[in-house]
């Protein structure tokens, strides 16, 4: 699946953490395993408005029967299936000796369970068959099987049925065991009104029609886990292509829309063939369907040959697209092929499709940059990453799993770690045996790294103790990431790593592996052009570099941390940068300037050092580079102007750099004009009400009331207004439009101030204060010492 919150270039629009109020409740109703299915059998029949049938009181409900074979694992005395706001209408089992039946049933709202009870106990190898009836409406929450609106060409209304089953909502469609290990296949049978189209994993093998209704037969699936069954019934058209190797791939989209998918459907054609062939396994179906909607929680779901797109994210030619195909076709191999045992594993699923999404634009875009965009994950993984491990999942009350933002990001940045440890040609050959050894079951973290070290060992005669799996254990088991201080001494420069956890609302700790890691130290050396890898193992107190030239901490950014260097070393840095800008990579001084900016903000660096490195990057031959370092001078330049102090040395005024930039935010907030103030204290109880109300997405009409109000307001009502949108609406885009809309009468003043707080906003959102919690000192962890000499 794709969040919506898509990853979006660093150095311009990062938006906001969207997971704020996540806590954490940890329930958990795991099924039974004694009892698996093997096949399903399953038919749907939609009642859609808008065609020949009269509608009537079965408008807008289906009707379901499955029969789902099974086989029995352990002794039992009933079948136990996930099941949530269904009408069961009847349920039969039968065995191979015809002596079973189903005692009684019931339904358990609290844990989502059908529990059929059995006559009798059944024994490991029976084989049973069970046979439900049930029924529902369309749903209109999106989730489960649900209804999603469009309009035709004519400008009628126009109702379509679509599902999405990730994580836990395939039980408010169909009985079944809806988790992942338990994978079977699929035969669908979908009957609907004469004149919609109906879609599902598979290609149709038989279609017929009977008066008002047609029904299609669709070939059995391939074995795949509950919540990646889709259907889609509704009025809709396609355009086609097929691979290098025949397979076909569709994209469908309502008939005002169909001309608009060209860029999706090539963008998916060139990614199929590359992943193919990367992945040395072909999509073992026999097609693949987009299909856009308009109502759709996600961004994307990546239902087996039938991916769901939100309609923004398939329809036209934005970027975002391309990125968004890619990232559900990745994972038609890893989350389909190959899928996690639980859910405690999402975050391999969306680890790695965010992770070969990278190297899937490479096959439409040869100049794509790889680096750039992994450097983007590390970012938006900073952003989001306090409230909860990679490995964990967040359960509701029912037993629910919903996926968590941080699993895309900081799994992709932490996968890359394992590329750059193992070497990339070694990964990928590890890729492909992790693909083949566990295709069509279930795996664990360990499957995965035990196949890197096989290659790894195997191609590098590699005589080293470091287990990846307990290299793993630390990055994945805990939230928060490190920071490593480097400090110059007469000898070299000595690494010490933090032991320290941040502190946020809402905020669970995992002591346990007491924020320590074992950190792959990548480092260069002043005059060299190549860098070396070196450990910096959790129980060591230091380790430290012997060497008179400058070093350079995370070189090439593959390391998911934080540099933060002493004064003395950032003045030779700055020395360096300057002497020899070509020996290092657009990565390294991108990562300098990042690790640089965050700690200015919160003060764990003094903020000259930020002026300093940005000032000797500022004509720097890579552009990207050149930009960030130019804005980073031109925000702190404006900062200084704001502030109105006379007096521009800049350490003494940028110390309190943090501090006062939420000293300015705030005075957005209290000076409202009097008109603003009167509807403000009509609607809303606080600024922080009136926040989320922008925030909603839906509540246009507040928005937009607003976007009047901009021009008719005096100027200390137009900045109150822009900076409640800056800061609240969810839209950032469309604010961001507004600064540069030549309609408003923006005075010039108002223009380069509303630009210079959009620059503020980005800034702001990346460094929100990290606070520390403090865990037992270093010297409590000492164990030994490590000393790596540089020969000069
Ligand atoms: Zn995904």
């Amino acid at each position: 699946m794709k969040k919506l919150l898509l990853s979006i270039f660093i150095l311009t629009t990062l938006t906001n953490s969207q997971n704020t109020n996540e806590t954490i409740k940890y329930t958990n109703f795991p099924l039974p395993t004694a009892i698996f299915p093997v096949e399903y059998d399953l038919n749907i029949t939609t009642y859609l408005p808008g065609y020949n049938w009269k509608a009537d009181e079965r408008n807008m409900s289906y009707l379901g029967s499955v029969s789902i074979r099974m086989e029995v694992r352990q002794e039992m005395d009933k079948i136990v299936l996930h099941s949530s706001n269904l009408t069961i209408i009847d349920a039969k089992v039968i065995n191979s000796d015809n002596n079973l039946e189903i005692k009684s049933w019931t339904i358990n709202d609290s844990n989502q369970f059908l529990i059929l009870s059995l006559n009798k106990i059944v024994n490991p190898g029976e084989n049973l068959e069970v046979f439900i009836t049930f029924g529902g409406y369309l749903r209109e929450d999106r989730k489960g099987y649900y209804i999603t609106k469009s309009t035709k060409p004519t400008g009628e209304p126009m109702i379509n049925a679509v599902t999405q089953f990730e994580a836990t909502s395939a039980r408010f469609m169909v009985p079944c065991f809806d988790e992942p290990q338990f994978k079977a296949t699929w035969q669908v049978k979908l009957t609907y009104p004469t004149g919609a189209v109906g879609l599902t994993n598979t290609i149709d093998m038989e279609s017929i029609e009977d008066g008002d209704f047609t029904s299609t037969t669709y070939k059995r699936t391939v074995k795949m886990s509950s919540y990646l069954l889709a259907i889609f019934v509704g009025d809709v058209q396609f355009k086609e292509t097929t691979t290098k190797r025949g397979l076909r791939i569709r994209v469908y989209a309502d008939p005002k829309n169909i001309e608009s998918v060209d860029m999706a459907l090539n963008a998916s054609r060139l990614a199929v063939d590359g992943f193919e062939e990367l992945f040395g396994i072909d999509f073992p179906m026999e097609k693949i369907d987009f299909v856009s909607v308009f109502d759709f929680e996600a961004g994307a779901m990546e239902n087996w040959g039938l991916i769901i797109h939100r309609a923004e994210l398939i329809l036209g030619t934005d970027k975002e697209i391309v990125e968004v195909v890619i990232h559900e076709l990745a994972h038609q191999w890893f989350g389909n092929l190959v899928t996690m045992k639980y859910w405690y594993q999402t975050w391999l699923n969306e680890g790695f499709a965010t992770f070969m999404t990278a190297i899937g634009q490479t096959f439409i875009d040869g100049n794509f940059s790889q680096d750039t965009f992994h450097i983007s994950q590390q970012e938006e993984a900073r952003l989001k990453d306090r409230y909860r491990p990679l490995r964990s999942v967040a359960f509701d009350k029912d037993g629910s799993v919903t996926i968590q933002s941080i699993y895309y990001s900081k799994g992709s940045s932490f996968i890359r770690m394992l590329e750059k440890i193992v070497g990339t040609l070694n990964f990928y050959e590890a890729m492909r045996n992790y693909l083949s050894q566990n295709m069509y079951s279930n795996v664990k973290e360990d499957y995965l790294y035990s196949a890197l070290e096989a290659v790894w060992k195997t191609n590098t005669n590699n005589e080293t103790t470091l287990s990846i799996s307990e290299f793993a254990e630390c990055w994945t088991n805990q939230n928060s990431y490190p920071t490593v201080f480097a400090t110059r001494t007469p000898e070299g420069v000595v690494l010490t790593q933090n032991r320290e956890a941040p502190i946020e609302k809402n905020y669970t700790n995992y002591d346990e592996w007491g924020y320590k890691w074992d950190i792959p130290i990548w480092y260069q050396v002043a005059g060299e052009g190549s860098h070396e890898l070196v450990w910096f193992k959790k129980d060591q107190y230091e380790l430290e570099i012997r060497t008179e030239k400058t070093i350079i901490v995370n070189a090439e950014s593959y390391g998911y941390y934080d540099v933060i260097y002493d004064d003395v070393s950032y003045q030779s840095i700055a020395r360096e940068l300057e002497n020899n800008p070509t020996l290092y990579s657009m990565s390294t001084k991108l990562r300098l300037l990042l690790d640089l900016e965050s700690n200015a903000y919160t003060q764990m660096i003094a903020p000259h050092s930020l002026v300093l490195i940005a000032n000797a990057l500022r004509n720097d031959e890579f552009p990207i580079v050149q930009e960030y370092a130019q804005t980073i001078l031109k925000t702190t330049e404006f900062m200084i102007n704001r502030l109105n102090e006379q007096n521009n040395e800049d350490l003494k005024i940028i110390k309190g750099f943090s501090t006062n930039t939420s000293k300015v935010l705030r005075k957005f907030y209290s000076n409202p004009s009097e008109q603003f103030g009167d509807y403000f204290k009509r609607n809303f109880k606080s600024d922080k009400e009136f926040c989320e109300t922008l925030r909603n997405e839906r509540n246009e009409e507040v928005t937009n009331q607003l976007v009047d109000w901009l021009n008719t307001n005096d100027s200390s009502g137009r900045k109150h207004i822009m900076g409640f949108l800056m800061f609240c609406a969810k839209n950032k885009d469309k604010v961001r439009g507004l600064v540069f809309d030549p309609s408003f009468d923006w005075t010039a003043l108002e223009k380069s101030r509303n630009i210079q707080f959009l620059k503020i906003l980005n800034r702001r959102n990346i460094y929100e204060t990290r606070e520390f919690r403090k865990f037992p000192s270093n010297e409590e962890y000492i164990s030994r010492k490590t000393i790596i000499r540089i020969e000069s």
